[in-house]
């Protein structure tokens, strides 16, 4: 398309092939082996890059500011050296964010970006060495510190919503950009499916003309958990309904159809125990880091003396989904199922988690993938919501 001597227009096809402002994201390997592990990735222009390791698990995340993505399918999954698998996604609106797994105590031991070069595309590029837990620990705490000073914290702000306004209620579709969630055979993403019903339920929601609707993501972004559960605090939520699909790997053909999940200290049982801590560990898969063990028990009390009214109501309203579904749809169980999901722990939001169904169960993908499906679960979960709130407006007891 460029002649060449088309000087001009050839920089308007290379703006074009990244857009404006935009970098592209093309291709990403690894090399070296665990003495030295390199990560490179192929860039359509220079773009500049914060770099840095979590632990627990051991990750290196880099994150960049519009990157688009156009790598090959697949990728990311081989293992090399001290990396056992990478991926990337959008973290925030324009923030982009790759993440590398790294199966022990490591240290950065470079990173830079290339400029292109004659027929070579911009390249950034991220050395690991292998080190000692100790060393590795020290340098974490190091950087956290610096990254603390660099970080302003923004202040909450108070939700402002009249007495006699419409009940307002959070929709929250799961995971997200760079967290997929859980994958079918088929590679149905848990984050796609997760998002179209929560946008179908929106509309069916906002049909009724009795609710306020509100969505913590409504594209393919990543949200972390303490995000998701402030987000529907600042709206002043009545109900927060957090959005998921499972996976059940042992058990293929087996576990099919929806589960309810509240909050609770003890999960009620093992599978759900299970579930809550693959769900938190969403945030681990984004390379959000999670707060101190310390300050999450002393959290923990404080939410459950302020919490027993809003737990009372999460009960009333994940009673009402099992009542709908149990009418009209597919249950995995009638009972209520309860564990320390991270995403539910809002101590004055009703909240609810709904697994839809089962991305290992190939008739459960078929059902999560299909419009008419997706119409008929809408309806239920908001005949469940009408009924919660006509409870609530008849001051039915809880
Ligand atoms: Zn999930």
């Amino acid at each position: 398309m460029c002649g060449p001597r088309a000087r001009c227009a050839r920089a308007f096809c290379r703006a074009r092939a990244s857009g404006p402002e935009g970098t592209v994201a093309k291709d990403a390997r690894l090399a070296g082996d665990r003495e030295r592990t390199r990560f490179i990735a192929d860039l359509s222009k220079k773009v500049d890059v914060h770099v840095f390791a979590l632990g627990n698990p051991y990750r290196v995340i880099v994150d960049a500011a519009d990157v688009n993505f156009q790598m090959p399918q697949g990728i990311g999954k081989e293992q090399r050296g001290l990396v056992s698998a990478f991926r990337y996604g959008l973290f925030g609106p324009g923030k982009s964010r790759i993440v590398l797994d790294v199966s022990g105590p490591f240290l950065i031991d470079r990173s830079f970006v290339l400029e292109p070069r004659d027929d070579q595309p911009a390249r950034l590029v991220i050395d690991l060495v292998p080190t000692d837990e100790k060393t590795f620990l020290a340098k974490l705490q190091e950087e956290k510190k610096l990254r603390a000073e660099n970080t302003p914290q923004p202040l909450p702000e108070a939700p402002a919503h009249p007495v006699d306004a419409k009940p307002i209620v959070v929709l929250d579709p799961g995971h997200g950009g760079v967290d997929p969630g859980a994958s079918s055979a088929n590679g149905v993403n848990e984050k796609v499916v997760v998002l179209e019903f929560s946008k179908r339920l929106k509309e069916k929601l906002l049909a009724t003309g009795r609710y306020e609707v509100f969505m913590t993501r409504d594209d393919d972004t990543f949200l972390p958990l303490k995000e998701r559960v402030a987000f529907a605090q600042k709206k002043g939520a009545g109900l927060f309904l957090s959005i998921h699909a499972d996976y059940f790997p042992t058990k293929i053909d087996d576990a099919r159809g929806a589960t309810v999940y509240t909050l609770s200290e003890q999960a009620s049982d093992s599978e759900a125990r299970a579930l809550a801590a693959k769900e938190n560990f969403s945030d681990a898969i984004a390379g959000v880091e999670l707060p101190e063990d310390s300050d999450e028990v002393v959290t923990n009390i404080l939410i459950d003396l302020a919490q027993r009214e809003t737990k009372n109501r999460s009960v009333v309203f994940a009673r009402s989904i099992v009542g709908e579904l149990a009418a009209k749809g597919t249950l995995h169980t009638k009972r209520l199922r309860s564990a320390g999901f991270r995403v539910l722990k809002a101590p004055d939001v009703p909240s609810v988690l709904l697994e839809l169904g089962f991305l290992s169960n190939p008739d459960d993908e078929k059902q999560l993938t299909s419009e008419a499906w997706r119409d008929r679960m809408a309806d239920s979960v908001t005949a469940a919501i009408d009924g919660y709130f006509t409870r609530r407006i008849a001051r039915v007891p809880f």
